[in-house]
């Protein structure tokens, strides 16, 4: 299983792959082990994204709307992503219902390639919790 592989280095008190500077415990590592909910869609894409970096696939797709969640989705092992870029975010707060995270994610693969994914996701709740919808 890769996710435990990877997990079993990543500890909470290491630096968080999203890049915000905060320990991976009391950062994403604390929402994909469920023991504290997203307070904003920022944090919630970075979690998603922190998610990709360590195989998780359950938290990508229990944090995706029910109408646009894939059935099953399958990590592409050869894509390492290394660094998160946020441009911008618009609503996604405490009070807001719906919010835009504007981000760019860079990887790069076994191979030596590097690459970028520049995204404009929407998210909104589902029961108060923040869900990743769809990229505009
Ligand atoms: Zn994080």
């Amino acid at each position: 299983m890769e996710t435990a592989e990877v997990t079993d280095i990543l500890r909470g008190a290491d630096r968080c792959p999203c890049g915000s500077g905060d320990t991976y415990g009391s950062c994403c590592g604390a929402i994909l082990d469920g023991s504290k909910r997203a307070p904003t869609a920022e944090a919630l894409m970075r979690s998603r994204y922190t998610a990709f970096c360590v195989g998780d696939v359950d938290h990508l797709l229990a944090s995706w709307h029910p109408d646009t969640r894939p059935a099953e989705l399958t990590l592409d092992a050869d894509t390492r992503f290394f660094l998160l870029v946020v441009h911008g975010t618009s609503g996604g707060g405490p009070f807001d219902a719906t919010g835009r995270v504007h981000f760019t994610a860079h990887y790069r693969t076994s191979a030596g390639k590097r690459g970028t994914q520049e995204e404009d996701s929407a998210f909104t709740r589902v029961g108060g919790r923040w869900v990743y919808v769809d990229a505009l």
